[in-house]
C-alpha cells in the first residue's frame, strides 16, 4: 500500500468524468487500498479515484468516529436508484478543497447500488452522514465539487484560500 498525493482545486483534472469500472480485479483493490490510506493519511471520510489522479468510478469511506473501530467502505460503478426524503443541508468539506467548509443541500435518503470489494453486487439505503457522503463522492465521478454547488463569489473565495494555503505549503517544504 502506498500513500498518493491528493489533487487540490483548481487542478483541472478534477473536472474530468470518470469511466466505469470493468473489473474489479487486484489492481482495482490495490488502488482502493491506496485510496482508503492516503484518506486516512488527511484524516478525510471519503475519497473518489479521481481525488488520487486516476479517473475510474471507485470510492472509499469510512465513517467511524475517532476512537471506533475503522469501518472501511468501497464502491465501484455506484448508482443511485432513488433519492427521496427531504433536501437538508449539511456543512461540507473536501480532501480537494482544504481546510473550507460550506453548507451544500442534498436529499437526506438515497437508495444506491455499487460492486463492493470483491466485486459483489450490493443495493442499500444510505442515510444522514452516509448519504451526505455517497452523494459527495459521485459528484466528483462526474467531475463536480462541493462548491460547484455555492455562489461563484463563494467559490473563488474557496479557491483562492486553497491555493493560498499550497503556496504557503510550497514556501515551508522548501525551507
Ligand atoms: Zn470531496
Amino acid at each position: 500500500m502506498a500513500i498518493r498525493d491528493i489533487l487540490t482545486v483548481p487542478d483541472p483534472r478534477l473536472k474530468q468524468v470518470s469511466k466505469p469500472v470493468e473489473r474489479v480485479d487486484d489492481d482495482i483493490r490495490a488502488l482502493m487500498d491506496d485510496m482508503l490510506e492516503s484518506m486516512y493519511a488527511a484524516d478525510g471520510i471519503g475519497l473518489a479515484a479521481i481525488q488520487v489522479g486516476v479517473p475510474l468510478r471507485v470510492i472509499v469511506m469510512d465513517l467511524a468516529r475517532s476512537g471506533e473501530k475503522p469501518q472501511p467502505r468501497y464502491f465501484v460503478n455506484p448508482e443511485i436508484l432513488d433519492a427521496s426524503g427531504e433536501l437538508q443541508p449539511y456543512e461540507e468539506g473536501c480532501l480537494s478543497v482544504p481546510t473550507y467548509y460550506d453548507e451544500v443541500e442534498r436529499p437526506d435518503r438515497v437508495k444506491i447500488r455499487y460492486l463492493d470489494y470483491n466485486g459483489a453486487e450490493v443495493v442499500e439505503e444510505a442515510e444522514g452522514i452516509y448519504a451526505v457522503c455517497i452523494q459527495h463522492e459521485m459528484d466528483h465521478l462526474e467531475g463536480v465539487l462541493f462548491i460547484d454547488k455555492l455562489s461563484r463569489l463563494k467559490r473563488d473565495a474557496a479557491i483562492r484560500k486553497v491555493k493560498k494555503l499550497e503556496r504557503q505549503k510550497a514556501l515551508d517544504a522548501a525551507e
